[in-house]
């Protein structure tokens, strides 16, 4: 007797090779493949928790990543049923129409997604609809290690060293081996009906930071391994280089999955014969990824609070033009205006480049830092909530690991440090590019003659720094006195 046919949900997970979830559908019976377009809702403008619902620049990468996803299904045969609206309702009117019982998805991590997901279950179950959900997200379950006191790990080196003893990340599976097809496909809308694409011309420079969807990111994951793995190291805060993968927008959206990514870079270590030591500072950011996931999991707040309590006392500053001016490059100072710039035009940044406006942000602005997390939300192609979360609690000290607030980046030294010879700079602040490389990344401490020279007027051609940075550290210091004194 024939198996009744199986739901496969596509999340952000959107391949079909080492995906665990799907390859038990397949296993199971014919396969329904469908993903459900809920709506983006309002992130709302003040600290209130935000819905994180998936930001604009992340719905351009959908868009066409679901376009490769369904070519990639017809090539097996199946056909991607594409919806909107309640997911609840979508499965089990679909459910219905091709007499399934069963709906397949991966398991998602994040907080907001785990508990959206209880909720449908229980719900789907209510109906008759069984749910069965699966691992391929990440390469360790975000509970499954602890410090020897029990407790999860907030500090990434000890953790570090756990997860390489005990996480054995094991082979990747390929795409399933047989595959079979319904009788009859539900009915789909077209792509362009769910709505995803920018009204406004803003993505024509998102091509630039990678091919959305599976084929995408294995070329993309090839062309590092060939060109780029072995010099990571030395190059990858290397703002104006391309040190770094670029692979975040394609595990963003599970197009390539942790455990492609760590197999294919320890085959290349050893058909090379480099040996593992060599790759070692790439893994470890992978496992960063790891962290994040396991410090969000088990302190589900902290996409919008503190994890360190004391900050929430911290003496946040309120002011839309400074706001805005980050936000639109326009802050005066060089290497961050550069870093927002790129964000806008690619939504992509550097992750030095991150490091570097979200301390300007924090720290000399004083602004929250969920201000910045919502604007990185909405413009970047890899958002990620659990790296995201990471990343700003980090930057503004109240998170795991974090950098003490205390500690700030100083945007002319980070800029010659990383960008010695300013091409990230003159890049993405063009109306700078003839200026020696000596005040690149501090225009203002040349004299009328060199700026006029290159064409720059300070307070016209480009703006003037927002802030003194003397003085905004000095401000910054003071502010943190009042998180010293919640410490006791
Ligand atoms: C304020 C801030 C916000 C950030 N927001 C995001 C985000 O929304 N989405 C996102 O994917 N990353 C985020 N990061 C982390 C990091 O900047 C990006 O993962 C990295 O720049 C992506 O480029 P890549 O793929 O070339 O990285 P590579 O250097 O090639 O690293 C490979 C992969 O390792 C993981 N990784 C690398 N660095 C980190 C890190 N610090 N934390 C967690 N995982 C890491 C990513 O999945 C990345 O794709 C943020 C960092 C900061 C400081």
């Amino acid at each position: 007797m024939e198996a009744d046919p199986v739901l496969f949900l596509f999340r952000r997970d959107l391949r079909l090779c080492d995906n665990p979830g799907f390859r038990a559908a397949c296993r199971t019976g014919a396969v329904v493949p469908l993903f459900v377009w809920e709506g983006a809702s309002d992130q709302g403008s003040d600290t209130a928790p935000p819905q994180w619902s998936m930001g604009e620049a992340q719905q351009w990468w959908l868009h066409h990543s679901l376009q490769s996803l369904s070519d990639s299904l017809e090539d097996v045969g199946l056909r991607l049923t594409l919806r909107s609206g309640c997911v609840a309702d979508q499965i089990r009117t679909i459910a219905e129409d091709v007499g399934a019982s069963q709906v397949f998805w991966s398991h998602r991590y994040d907080p907001p997604g785990s508990r959206a997901d209880e909720k449908l279950s229980r719900e789907l179950r209510e109906s008759g609809i069984e749910t069965r959900a699966y691992g391929g997200t990440l390469l360790h379950d975000p509970d499954g290690l602890t410090t020897q006191a029990g407790t999860p790990y907030s500090v990434f080196t000890p953790f570090y060293r756990r997860f390489k003893d005990v996480v054995d990340v094991g082979p990747d599976i390929g795409i399933p081996e047989s595959i079979e097809v319904p009788d009859a496909w539900p009915r789909s809308v077209d792509l362009e009906e769910l709505g995803l694409l920018p009204e406004r011309n803003w993505a024509k420079r998102f091509p630039e930071t990678g091919t959305p969807g599976a084929s995408g990111a294995l070329a993309r994951l090839d062309e590092f391994l060939e060109d780029a793995i072995y010099g990571y190291q030395d190059e990858r805060d290397l703002m104006g280089s391309d040190g770094t993968s670029r692979l975040s927008p394609h595990l963003a959206m599970g197009e390539i999955s942790p455990r492609q990514v760590w197999n294919a870079v320890i085959r290349e270590a050893e058909s090379s014969q480099k040996g593992k030591k060599q790759v070692e500072p790439y893994l470890r950011q992978i496992v960063w990824r790891e962290f994040a996931y396991h410090v969000l999991a088990n302190n589900p707040s902290t996409d919008h609070k503190p994890l360190r309590e004391k900050y929430a006392a911290f003496p946040w500053a309120d002011d839309d033009a400074h706001l805005r001016a980050w936000q639109r490059g326009r802050t005066g100072y060089p290497i961050v205006d550069a870093a927002m710039r790129q964000l806008w035009a690619t939504g992509w940044m550097h992750n030095r480049a991150r490091m570097i406006v979200a301390s300007f942000l924090t720290k000399h602005l004083r602004l929250h830092w969920l201000h910045g997390a919502r604007w990185f939300w909405d413009t970047l192609v890899d958002a990620d909530l659990a790296n995201n979360s990471l990343g700003w609690q980090w930057s503004a000290g109240s998170g795991a690991d974090a950098q003490p607030y205390f500690r700030m980046f100083n945007p002319m030294t980070q800029g010659k440090k990383f960008d010695g010879d300013g091409s990230y700079v003159r890049r993405w602040v063009p109306e700078l590019a003839d200026l020696p490389d000596r005040y690149i990344h501090e225009p203002w401490e040349a004299d009328n003659d060199v700026l006029a020279s290159a064409g720059v007027s300070l307070g016209d051609t480009y703006p003037a720094p927002i802030v003194d940075h003397a003085e905004a550290r000095e401000a910054a210091l003071a502010a943190y006195a009042v998180v010293k004194e919640a410490d006791g």
